[in-house]
């Protein structure tokens, strides 16, 4: 445009059940905080609903006062507000007891919780006199926001509002989203490559029109190896070999594992169908016979799951004791050592909406080693067989990649990775580097965001 355009603020409301840190479970955790952190800094206003659930990291909210209730839906509904990582949070508590049940997920009556959630909040927006020129509600656990205000709130003041609806994993409800698809004046994916994998899908299939796909970022401020309590030495691009050496070792340390120059290839993931399990345990092997290091940080919501890990855990425990670690729970503090003292990080997912994991990895220098699928196939570009692909993108060749869904295709991408660190560390350490100066962050997707929020308004 030539100048600075000056564009009104926006004033953006998000409803959802899952926000980093207090109340993360996966990636739509992480989403709505830095989502919400990057739009603010565009000079946008916006708050965050969310369920005052019990098991709630309060030690994250700052000022967190009661601030008013109301009645809706046969009971008393008691406001409370915080402001976390500079965000203004509502915090609803229903005094049902939809919300002290001690976990996000994970009750069999979790649609009808949230369900309640969102209708909640949205009376909330109503009888507080709030209207937002966008709500934006995520996944199936918020979908009916899109819904209950067309049928109940849009014609009741609140005609300016717009809904943009995110899908992060069309795996979970897909019934629910399906609905919310119809009724959003916009809807989202989290990448390009997954919008057109589940273009079919019935679900998304009749609302192409409306669709787009826009990748996640990272919050270059949570996960900065810089400035991070959970690591030893502080780094960037410069002296990146320096800073992986010291926390490398200091994982080492705390996990009990040799202190060696070894490859080390690092996990974080939920453990589930989604993730390869099988490709997970194929690749922990070859590493071990590689002579690498290999560190697991996972956590199985399915009970059959996490015993196998555990059954695993102590066959590799007791048989490589100096090289493998599985750590079968959920530690964000770890997961930042692992970031840093990592050579690898692996994602082998059979499918990825868009995987926030790759991209926190290479901010820390470690070098994705990813099966080609959705935000993965997007964002990781392979030295060997993809220059063409990243430089299209402007971007320069940052890990290794696979196709198909067996171990000799994680052997085809995890071989070469690990022989690369072997012949060549000058090279190796020049690729931590380059993908350090990669910009994974919100700047960009931020401002498709806005672009999407604008075209909502005149939708
Ligand atoms: P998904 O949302 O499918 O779980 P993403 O890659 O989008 O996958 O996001 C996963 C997020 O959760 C990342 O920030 C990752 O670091 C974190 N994470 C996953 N498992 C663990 C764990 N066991 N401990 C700590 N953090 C984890």
């Amino acid at each position: 445009f030539g100048g600075i355009v000056k564009v009104p603020p926006m004033h953006i409301v998000h409803i959802a059940v899952e926000m980093a840190p207090i109340a993360k479970v996966g990636g739509l955790g992480d989403v709505v905080t830095s989502l919400s952190r990057a739009v603010q800094d565009l000079n946008h206003n916006v708050n965050i609903i969310l369920p005052k659930y019990d098991c709630l990291n309060l030690s994250h909210v700052k000022d967190l006062h009661y601030q008013k209730s109301y009645s809706w839906g046969g009971t008393e509904i008691k406001v409370w507000f915080g402001k976390v990582e500079g965000l203004s949070v509502y915090f609803l508590e229903p005094q049902n007891g939809f919300v002290w049940t001690g976990c996000v997920y994970g009750c069999k009556n979790d649609a009808e919780r949230f369900g309640f959630f969102c209708h909640a909040a949205l009376e909330f927006l109503h009888q507080g006199g709030l209207q937002p020129d966008i709500i934006h509600c995520h996944d199936w656990s918020s979908a009916p926001v899109a819904w209950l205000f067309k049928d109940h709130y849009m014609h009741y003041g609140l005609s300016k509002t717009r809904v943009v609806f995110t899908i992060h994993n069309l795996e979970f409800g897909a019934h629910f989203i399906g609905k919310a698809m119809a009724y959003a004046d916009k809807a989202t994916t989290v990448s390009h490559t997954y919008s057109k994998e589940v273009a079919g899908n019935p679900a998304v299939a009749p609302h192409l029109h409306k669709f787009h796909g826009i990748l996640n970022g990272i919050d270059l401020d949570i996960w900065d190896p810089y400035n991070d309590k959970f690591i030893p030495v502080p780094y960037t691009s410069e002296n990146v070999v320096e800073g992986k050496r010291a926390a490398k070792e200091a994982l080492q340390q705390r996990l009990g594992l040799k202190k060696s120059d070894h490859p080390l290839v690092g996990i974080i993931t939920r453990l589930t169908h989604q993730k390869g399990i099988h490709l997970i345990k194929h690749a922990i092997w070859n590493t071990l016979k590689r002579n690498g290091q290999v560190v697991l940080l996972g956590s199985a919501p399915d009970p059959r799951i996490q015993n196998d890990f555990v059954n695993l855990a102590n066959q590799l425990h007791s048989s490589h004791s100096d090289q493998a670690r599985l750590c079968l729970t959920y530690d964000e503090p770890l997961s930042h050592l692992i970031y840093a003292g990592a050579d690898f990080i692996l994602v082998p997912s059979i499918f990825e909406p868009c995987g926030l994991t790759q991209l926190t990895a290479m901010r820390y220098g470690s070098i994705p080693v990813v099966r080609k699928t959705g935000g993965l196939y997007d964002t990781v570009f392979d030295v060997d067989d993809d220059k063409a692909r990243a430089e299209a993108q402007g971007l320069e060749p940052n890990g290794f990649n696979f196709d198909g869904a067996d171990g000799a295709g994680v052997d085809y991408a995890l071989n070469r990775a690990i022989s690369a660190w072997y012949d060549g560390r000058d090279w190796f350490n020049s690729l931590c580097k380059r993908v350090m100066e990669q910009d994974w962050s919100w700047n960009r997707p931020a401002l498709d965001y806005m672009e999407l929020y604008h075209a909502a308004k005149k939708y």
